[in-house]
């Protein structure tokens, strides 16, 4: 299959290429799209072939459920049982945006793409290419992160193409994605709500629209002895090729110490990156040393790593050490990804 790339700079300038990607979705068909938090894999998400086809193409088990993404409150009704107040008022809050709800599905939504389960996760992206794109779709795309299982999402067209190309009919490429992390997902079923996935809606802005929200104790530990709570959690995910080790502790501590692990690993000819940030990136000995920004700057940091772990992938890094993002609100995305990228492999020195 030949894989179509069309760059959308403006939706009202490429209105043909986007009524194209919507039809590609209307006959069965695939289509990478960008939201505001990483690239789509897009498929019809009432049609069973379609969703079973996005789970080929990303060489996805078939039990990991989907993200159903719609442009409008309107279209919520017929794919839910029932729309919950919680739902009405994180909608009014949040969306368009990066939060997804998982609710009771209605049965419009085939069970290929909730990976078997009665729930449905929903999103309502706020990224002007994306809503065109879904409206032209027949208003039910749904989308899981646009990579090949295992690897980072993909933050860029061009990396969707690494992982993609002659497996879906169309690329829309709408530039870098701005936020670059997954979004929230909080499931509305239980009560109170769980936050299942960490994102830019953190889960302080859930409770003061909420009250209680908990967040799942999976989320910054290593969830192999315990049975997942949704399919989605079971599997490895973000990992770069090269393995990944995080290093908790002080500053210049944290610098000293890799530092010496690197003139290890220079003997053992290993080819080396770091993930640093600004204040402390030229202290590094590494073949690849890599700043996420300024250490202040958890936005800079969500939004940089998935592609510094790819530049890794790219530079063929064999062992990558990196400091520690230990904070509140966003941060805490950006370690959970972290962590679950180094399969919870953290040094405290
Ligand atoms: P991705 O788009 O690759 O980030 O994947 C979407 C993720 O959403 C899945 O891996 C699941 O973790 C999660 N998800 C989607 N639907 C549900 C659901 N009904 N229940 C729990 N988690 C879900
Ligand atoms: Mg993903």
């Amino acid at each position: 299959m030949l894989t179509k790339i069309l760059r959308i700079d403006e939706v009202h300038k490429n209105e043909t290429a986007i009524r194209e990607a919507g039809e590609i979705i209307k006959a069965g068909g695939l289509v990478a799209f960008p939201t505001e938090t990483v690239y789509g894999l897009g498929g019809d998400a009432l049609n069973p072939a379609s969703s079973r086809k996005i789970y080929e193409a990303k060489g996805r088990p078939s039990d990991n459920p989907l993200i159903v993404h719609i442009t409008d409150m309107e279209a919520l009704p017929a794919i839910v049982k029932s729309v919950p107040e919680t739902a009405k008022k994180l909608a009014d809050a949040f969306w368009p945006g990066p939060l997804t709800m998982i609710m009771e599905k209605s049965a419009l939504v085939p069970k290929e793409t909730t990976g078997g389960l009665d729930t449905v996760a929903v999103r309502m992206p706020s990224d002007a290419v994306a809503l065109a794109f879904i409206r032209a779709a027949g208003g039910y795309v749904a989308a899981p992160s646009a990579n090949r299982s295992g690897r980072p999402s993909p933050t860029r067209a061009a990396y969707v193409a690494q992982d993609m190309n002659g497996r879906i009919e169309m690329i829309l490429d709408g530039g870098d994605a701005t936020l670059g992390l997954e979004s929230t997902i909080v499931d509305l079923t239980v009560e109170p709500p769980v936050i299942l996935r960490p994102g830019f809606i953190t889960g302080e802005m859930l409770r003061q629209k909420l009250g209680r929200v908990e967040e799942d104790r999976t989320l910054f530990s290593d969830d192999s002895g315990q049975a997942p709570k949704a399919p989605g959690m079971k599997y490895r995910h973000y990992a770069p090729k090269g393995e990944l080790v995080i290093v908790k502790g002080a500053a210049e501590t944290v610098t000293d110490y890799i530092n010496e692990q690197l003139a290890g690993e220079r003997r053992n000819h290993k080819k080396t990156g770091v993930i640093a940030t600004d204040e402390t990136v030229a202290g590094y000995r590494a073949d690849v040393p890599r700043s996420v920004g300024k250490r202040a700057d958890a936005t800079a940091a969500a939004k940089g790593l998935y592609r510094i772990l790819r530049e890794f992938d790219d530079e063929g890094v064999d062992l990558i050490y990196s400091e520690s993002f230990d904070g509140e609100g966003v941060s805490q995305a950006v370690m959970n990804r972290l962590l679950k990228a180094a399969g919870h492999k953290v040094i405290n020195v």
